[in-house]
Formats: C-alpha cells, sequence, structure tokens
C-alpha cells in the first residue's frame, strides 16, 4: 500500500501500556447482574459484555499478548493512524455528497486489556467496535495473530480489519446497527445470527468503498494489496474460523458470514465504491 499522501488521523486514543482492572466500578449494576447470572449458569459473561449484543468479531486468541513497545510498534501505530485518517476523508466525502456530516470515530490502541462503554475486552478477543462510545478498539499484537494464526499477511490486510470495523461505525451513524440490533433482541438465536452475517457482510462492503474511493483518488493500492485483503476476508470467515477452531463447519452458528460471501462483499464493494451496492439486507439468500 502506498499511504503518504494520506494524513494521519488525531482521532487516535493511545492507552498502551495502561494498566485496566476488572472492577465492578466501570460496569454499573447492569454488568454486575450479567456477571451473576454467568457466575450461576457458567456462561463466558466475556462473550456477552463484548459489543452488548453482535457477537465477537474474532474468535479468542490462545496466543500470549505480548506488549512490546517502541520500534515496530509506533511504525504501526502510524500505519493505523494513516489509514484511519484515509477513511475519515472518504467517509467525510461520501456523507457531504448526501448532505450529511460525518462524525468521526475515535481509535483507541491498547495492549492486553480495555474498559470500553461495551464492557470489559481483552486483546484476545480482536479489534471491534462499540456503538455506545463510537470507539474502534484495537490491540496491535492482533495483527500478528492475523499473519500467524489466519494466515493473512499484508498491509492492505491489516487497512481492511480497520475499515471493517469503521465500516461498523458508518452502520452505527446511519441508524442501522440500531435497527439490526432491536430486530435481534426480538429473533430466535438462529434469525439473530443470520442478521448479524448481513451487517458483518455490509461492515466488509464498506470496507470495500473506502479501498475503492481512497485509492481512485490518492492511488493506495499496489500489485498485489487487493489480493491479500480478499484472502483476509476469506481467512476470517465463518467456515475457515470454525475450522480450524473445533474442526468441523457448523452454517447456523455464523455471525460473519462465510469465507466465500465475505470475498463477494468486500470485492463488490472495492469494484463499485457505490453504497447502493452495499445492501446485504433486501438481498434474498446471500451465497
Ligand atoms: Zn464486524
Amino acid at each position: 500500500m502506498r499511504l503518504d499522501q494520506e494524513d494521519e488521523s488525531r482521532n487516535i486514543e493511545d492507552r498502551r501500556g495502561r494498566r485496566v482492572s476488572r472492577g465492578v466500578a466501570g460496569g454499573g449494576i447492569g454488568t454486575i447482574v450479567i456477571l451473576l447470572l454467568a457466575l450461576f449458569f457458567g456462561f463466558d459473561p466475556g462473550l456477552l459484555l463484548q459489543g452488548n449484543v453482535q457477537p465477537p468479531e474474532y474468535p479468542r486468541a490462545p496466543s500470549p499478548q505480548s506488549q512490546q513497545s517502541g520500534g515496530e510498534n509506533d511504525e504501526m501505530r502510524q500505519f493505523v493512524a494513516r489509514v484511519l485518517g484515509s477513511t475519515e476523508r472518504t467517509w467525510d466525502q461520501i456523507f457531504q455528497a448526501a448532505g450529511q456530516t460525518y462524525r468521526k470515530p475515535t481509535l483507541v490502541l491498547f495492549s492486553g486489556a480495555v474498559e470500553s462503554a461495551c464492557g470489559f475486552a481483552q486483546g484476545a478477543v480482536g479489534p471491534f467496535y462499540c456503538g455506545e462510545d463510537e470507539k474502534v478498539y484495537i490491540d496491535l499484537s492482533f495483527y500478528r495473530d492475523l499473519r500467524q494464526r489466519f494466515q493473512a499477511p499484508g498491509d492492505f490486510a491489516q487497512a481492511y480489519v480497520i475499515a471493517h470495523e469503521v465500516g461498523h461505525h458508518v452502520q452505527n451513524l446511519l441508524g442501522i446497527m440500531r435497527r439490526v440490533q432491536s430486530l435481534q433482541s426480538r429473533a430466535r438465536e438462529r434469525e439473530a445470527n443470520a442478521l448479524s452475517v448481513r451487517l458483518e457482510l455490509q461492515a466488509d462492503c464498506l470496507a470495500g468503498i473506502w479501498a475503492n474511493h481512497a485509492h481512485r483518488e490518492r492511488n493506495i493500492l499496489e500489485e498485489g494489496d487487493i489480493e491479500e485483503g480478499l484472502n483476509a476476508a476469506a481467512q476470517i470467515g465463518d467456515d475457515r474460523m470454525q475450522k480450524r477452531a473445533q474442526g468441523y463447519v457448523v452454517p447456523e452458528g455464523f455471525t460473519h458470514g462465510s469465507a466465500q460471501q465475505r470475498v463477494m462483499w468486500f470485492r463488490r464493494g472495492i469494484a463499485s465504491g457505490d453504497l447502493k451496492q452495499c445492501d446485504t439486507f433486501s438481498r434474498g439468500p446471500l451465497s
């Protein structure tokens, strides 16, 4: 990728190296109730606290979280800030053209664990977006997982991960996220999962829209970048994730879409750059 024409975003909140204690103070009574229920019924409260309704973007990684600082990490910080800056430029323009204002999200860098308005999270869950505080959270050590565990190397793969989370922010601003969450709260698990897949595939498509615009205007993509991005979309497809984690595939449990679907929608966004091409909700079967 060529990011030299991209300005670094100023909306980066660096919380790396900050210790977070999983106290009850931050969560309020609702959190305590959930934690108590979790203790009684034995499910993982982390899953519930994570992003409220949406399932976690990436299953928990068993790999230890290393907290290096300096060197590589600061290069990574600059990379992330430029990608975020680039998404700000693109979405600013798209919103403006529609007579709306794009409220920029904040990107929080953290190491190990973080407290968000959606609850406590550990780096092992991977990057996520919290609609309550309009922030994207990322532990940069996730990029090592992306390269090694998910076999998705490359800078455009790394940028895609951020652009996908920014896609969720766009969905939030457009009121799509709230509508989906409200439908999900009344749906059975299977339908709730299917809605989640549509939401996630749309975020992939929106990530593609960013890539299209940024490339058209500032030529960010180099040879091999698109393949890297599409490979990442495939590697984090639910079928591959499940296969890696448990050795078999349960389509009803999909929350983000299959490898094929994620590639298709990401590609659709990249190829068209057109928001109308990202309507994953009014289409029938998604495969
Ligand atoms: Zn997502």
